[in-house]
């Protein structure tokens, strides 16, 4: 029972440098987020010890009588998070979630209609290179080229032309919501099943900030880290409940063996966290700074400097800023925050006339850092520094200095060894 870093001192170094760059830098992809002490405790703990294939209660394994209790408790802490009738905590993560959400409702061959990958779609949508693309037929709707928006006339009349068996709501790379009884009156006109992968907004639909799709969607698959802010994980929800039965088993026997125990733990505790009022608090000052940041990026010297941000603001925790008029690209706007010490992902634009490794947009997002307990005042500052950085000659050292002001005010995980432990 030797510590890590006298088994293995190489990945003990990994672990300690990765807790600095956390700690030293501002961390703004829209994906990502930063757990709590107690989901770092739950996931590094002996639950990763047990296999435990099959449900809470109808399980292929003995010894399984206490981490059926964590799977209870996550399941029902999901099912009463977002009124859902039925949820399935399985999923490793949102992929497997989708592929086991695609299993459930098509067979391979049929026609799925999601968002098109370059317009803020996700890879599990369609994307030719993954299993949804390669086993099903998948077409796409496209935003608007003027308003950059989901038009629910052209999802409409895409839905007529090829009559899917499946449509997909939900996205990777958009900063609008979704309008989901839009979406199911077009599923039910053409005789569809509407599956809703909320991953990105779910923390938002939790904490009330955006509508919920549970009550419209046949169907609905989410990961647990993003908004959320809980362990890099997947789950399905349902108010259906034959189709629960199919979903069931097309995550387990169908895509996964045993499930990770210690990380369904993990997500029961971030589900008992989102009901609590700090998280709702936490998920405003985050839409809260998403707001701040688009309104300084299409601010009248941004947009001197050729910044701008698609469909002009956002209602949800991203701002995806268009450099289509910049002489900085999404690679060279990545790089110069990057060296700032401001963590973000190049985009492409829906349209861009750059190519994919350089794009002319990156995603900004502002869970990580609302969870480290940023509110407007330092949203605004932190605004400043990315509309400065992205300005052409812009000084890089005083915006360092700045992101390391920031850095230094919201300490995180202040005491904790790198692996979560104290
Ligand atoms: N669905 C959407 C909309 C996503 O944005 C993502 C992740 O980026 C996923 C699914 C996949 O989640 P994971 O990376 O856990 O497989």
């Amino acid at each position: 029972l030797e510590s890590l870093a006298v088994v293995d001192p190489e990945i003990a170094d990994v672990l300690a440098k990765e807790l600095g760059r956390q700690q030293s830098t501002l961390e703004m992809i829209a994906s990502e987020n930063f757990v709590p002490r107690a989901i770092l405790e739950a996931q590094g703990s002996v639950l990763t010890n047990k296999y435990a294939e099959g449900y809470p209660g109808r399980r292929y394994y003995g010894g399984c009588e206490f981490v059926d209790i964590a799977e209870e408790l996550a399941i029902s802490r999901a099912k009463s998070l977002f009124g859902a009738d039925f949820a399935n905590v399985q999923p490793h993560s949102g992929a497997q979630a989708n592929a086991a959400v695609l299993a459930a409702i098509a067979q391979p061959g049929d026609t799925i209609l999601g968002l098109e990958l370059a317009h803020g779609g996700h890879l599990t949508h369609g994307m030719k290179l993954n299993f949804s693309g390669r086993l099903y037929n998948a077409v796409a709707y496209g935003v608007d080229p003027e308003t950059f928006r989901i038009d629910m006339d052209v999802v409409r009349a895409k839905a007529l032309e090829h009559r899917p068996r499946v449509i997909i709501a939900g996205w990777s790379a958009y900063s609008r919501q979704l309008d989901f009884a839009a979406f199911r009156a077009i599923a039910d006109e053409v005789g569809a099943i509407l599956w809703v992968d909320m991953a990105h907004f779910a923390g938002l639909v939790a904490a009330g900030l955006h509508p919920s799709p549970v009550p419209y969607a046949h169907v609905v698959s989410s990961t647990v880290h993003k908004t959320i802010g809980g362990p890099r994980s997947g789950f399905i929800l349902s108010n259906d409940e034959s189709l629960f039965k199919k979903l069931n088993s097309a995550v387990f026997p169908g895509q996964q063996g045993g499930p990770l125990m210690h990380v369904i733990a993990a997500k029961a505790t971030a589900f008992k966290l989102a009901a609590e009022p700090e998280f709702v608090d936490r998920q405003e000052r985050t839409v809260r700074g998403a707001q701040i940041l688009a309104s300084r990026l299409t601010s009248p010297d941004a947009r001197a400097a050729g910044i701008d941000v698609l469909t002009g603001g956002t209602d949800v925790h991203l701002v995806l800023t268009d450099l289509r008029d910049s002489e900085i690209d999404g690679k060279q706007a990545e790089d110069l925050l990057h060296e700032a010490g401001i963590t973000v992902n190049r985009n492409s634009v829906p349209f861009d006339p750059r190519p994919p490794m350089v794009t002319s947009g990156v995603r900004i997002g502002t869970p990580a850092l609302a969870t480290r307990g940023f509110d407007d005042a330092e949203f605004t500052e932190v605004s400043d520094v990315i509309a400065d950085v992205l300005t052409p000659g812009a000084d890089l050292g005083s915006a360092r200095e700045r992101v390391r002001a920031l850095a230094e005010r919201f300490p995180l995980y202040a005491g904790l060894g790198p692996s979560g432990q104290p």
